[in-house]
């Protein structure tokens, strides 16, 4: 395992004229990390990665690494590599070419840049296809070799920019496992952008929710889903209700909501619609102040007591499960 340095935001920010595309964000990466910088588009998540990558300028503040300032080093020298979301392969080089590309530049000679190639392919067992053609790969082969060939430089992070989404969901909860075993084996740091909140559940120790070019909220994964600061927070990651109570916005979880009889509840609605889900079943209620609130309930729950459509019903949650919001 590499000794994986920290990765620091200080102040960082990227105008492109009058867009501030990311707004003076501060966030500190635990070594050896997998976070993913989660967001609706246009938030600011590409911008980031690429001035991490070099392949943007820093507009202001800086990165460090390792507490070295990276901000305005050229690409090849920052101890990064970048995955691209189109995989960018060469059409006309064999995969092992593809890979070896980056010593070629650096004037490694031929035999010991094909090995270290051939490593990478084993790393992400694509050994058997060193010499086709990329047109000769299906999706989430290519994405192999695209991550063998970020992974020669041995950098200390590796840069990933929606890198599943290309692949149909079958594939893309296979790769997701894969990237998260890699990071695991190699030790270094992952900042991986989506914008889908299942997929940084998965796969973060940490992560960044951006909203609007800045850091909305960010830490251990698990500590960010189970206290959203904000309502943005909270309906991003899904799985949460935000209810507004005399006090102030509340998030409760779909499924730490039960649904009974109207008379003593904490709220009472109607119910607008029921999705069957296979394990569990949801049910959506229109309550008061035109809220819509979901319950999510196991499916043995739901089908040992049926509701309809337009049945009104109460619903009830503990105290704790009720996590006051900021505005
Ligand atoms: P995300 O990856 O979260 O979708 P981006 O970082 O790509 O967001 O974009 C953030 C904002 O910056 C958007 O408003 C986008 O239109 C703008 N932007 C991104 N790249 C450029 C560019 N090269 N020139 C001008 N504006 C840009
Ligand atoms: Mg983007």
């Amino acid at each position: 395992m590499q000794n994986a340095p920290d990765l620091e935001f200080v102040a960082l920010t990227k105008s492109y004229g009058d867009t501030i595309a990311v707004d003076s964000i501060g966030y500190h990466f635990a070594a050896g990390t997998y976070a993913c910088l989660l967001g609706p588009s246009g938030c600011g998540k590409s911008s980031t990665l690429r001035m991490v990558a070099g392949h943007e300028t820093v507009s202001n503040g800086s990165i460090l690494l390792g507490g070295r300032d990276i901000s305005h080093l050229p690409p090849a020298k920052r101890g990064t590599a970048m995955m691209f979301q189109n995989y960018a392969l060469f059409p006309h080089l064999s995969v092992i070419d593809n890979v070896a590309f980056s010593l070629k530049m650096k004037g490694v000679d031929r035999a010991t840049r094909l090995g270290h190639a051939a490593e990478m392919l084993d790393l992400v067992d694509m050994s058997d296809y060193a010499q086709r053609l990329p047109s000769m790969l299906s999706g989430g082969q290519q994405q192999r070799v695209a991550l063998a060939r970020a992974l020669i430089t041995k950098p200390q992070v590796l840069l990933l920019d929606e890198p599943l989404s290309a692949l149909d969901p079958f594939l893309r909860i296979r790769m997701r496992a894969e990237l998260k075993r890699l990071q695991r084996e190699l030790g270094i740091t992952f900042i991986h952008v989506t914008h889908g909140q299942d997929e940084a559940l998965a796969l973060a120790d940490e992560i960044v929710v951006m909203n609007n070019a800045k850091i909305e909220q960010a830490g251990k994964t698990r500590q960010v889903f189970e206290a959203p600061a904000t309502a943005f927070v909270a309906r991003f990651l899904g799985s949460h209700n935000v209810i507004s109570l005399p006090g102030g916005p509340v998030a409760v979880r779909s499924d730490a909501l039960q649904l009974g009889v109207p008379e003593g509840a904490r709220m009472q609605g109607k119910i607008t619609n029921i999705e069957y889900q296979g394990t569990h079943v949801a049910l959506t209620a229109a309550v008061a102040g035109d809220q819509d609130v979901t319950a999510l309930l196991p499916d043995k729950v739901f089908f040992d007591a049926p509701k309809d459509l337009g049945e009104a019903v109460g619903l009830y949650w503990e105290d704790q499960a009720a996590h006051a919001l900021s505005a």
